[in-house]
């Protein structure tokens, strides 16, 4: 032993925790990521330190804090452990890691890469992962950003995913472009085979929030849930003509305002739906450019869950999501 003894087992992973204001302000590059996690060990310490790993540990049978011990038979290296109880822990329990096999280095690159867009064969060879774990993956990655648009987490004090309502600053009601478009998904060679999704959509003017909803048959109210579900009370809502059967200004006794659009007067500056016209063309880009086409209502979801970080550093939007819904 060294004259000045051993060091203490450490009963922590980090002393630094960043909390959500600064975690969502932050911006990241590949270079300054791969430094905190390119090994088991910094990666544990990082995450410890965005809260996507528990920071500390309770042993159930004393209630005195676990110490951090060696571990070479697990895959992160070292676990949780009460000397005093034979109790031990896995560092990932209850985390977002908890069920996959992928080192926290590889998973937390990959959750990098989705974040900035990689497609799937470049994710592939920059991290060595199978094409079939990346799928996991991703459509793990989906699921979070589905509970976090379903069930965006109340103690958040941030914007809610639901677009329109009244500008808090003007007082005037916001205004939300209101669309249905059709998708045509075949397989290679199988054109006599495409399938057909009709998708209903709208977008917030000026912050382009938006939200996608695919629409399987085109009754009133399958249209009307989607409204209400998506759209905040007070909201301006502007469509083509297409829209005027869904009779939007008698919903829930009138909490909208519905204008059509007049194509006589091409020059109308509120009433139109270019904004919404931008987006299709947004949307069908990245359709084709993603590959895994598969799983079209989390396509529709991921899309969403852009557009409402819009100004937010992608991987940063990722880190504060996951930290909310796996409370560790
Ligand atoms: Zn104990």
């Amino acid at each position: 032993m060294s004259p000045r003894g051993r060091r203490l087992s450490p009963k922590t992973l980090c002393t630094d925790i960043v909390d959500d204001e600064k975690t969502i302000r932050e911006s990241w590059t590949f270079c300054e990521l791969v430094q905190h996690i390119s090994t088991n060990d910094k990666a544990i310490e990082w995450l410890a330190k965005y809260k996507l790993i528990s920071n500390s540990v309770t042993c159930p049978a004393c209630g005195n804090p676990c110490t951090i011990i060696g571990y070479k038979q697990g895959i992160d290296g070292k676990r949780w452990r009460c000397p005093n109880h034979n109790f031990s822990r896995s560092i990932r329990k209850g985390s977002v890691f908890e069920n996959s096999r992928l080192s926290l280095t590889t998973f937390t690159w990959l959750m990098y890469m989705w974040s900035r867009d990689y497609l799937l064969f470049e994710m592939a060879h920059e991290t060595n992962v199978c094409m079939k774990s990346i799928i996991d993956l991703i459509r793990l990655v989906r699921e979070l950003l589905e509970r976090f648009l379903e069930d965006h987490p109340a103690e958040l004090g941030d914007v809610p995913p639901e677009i329109g309502g009244f500008d808090l600053e003007t007082g005037e009601p916001k205004i939300v472009e209101i669309d249905v478009t059709k998708f045509v998904k075949s397989k290679r060679n199988e054109k006599k085979h495409a399938k057909e999704f009709w998708v209903f959509g709208g977008i917030e003017r000026g912050s382009e929030k938006c939200f996608l909803v695919p629409i399987e048959y085109q009754n009133k109210e399958a249209f009307e849930a989607a409204i209400i579900r998506w759209i905040l009370p007070g909201t301006l809502i502007v469509s083509d003509i297409w829209a005027e059967y869904l009779e939007i200004d008698q919903i829930q006794q009138g909490i909208y305002t519905h204008e059509l659009i007049d194509y006589n007067d091409s020059e109308d500056t509120e009433i139109h739906t270019r904004n919404i016209d931008k987006l299709w063309i947004r949307l069908k880009k990245q359709f084709q450019r993603k590959h895994i086409k598969f799983l079209f209502q989390s396509f529709l979801t991921e899309f969403t869950w852009r557009a409402h970080f819009k100004n937010t550093d992608k991987f940063a939007a990722l880190i504060y999501c996951i930290k909310h819904l796996y409370k560790v």
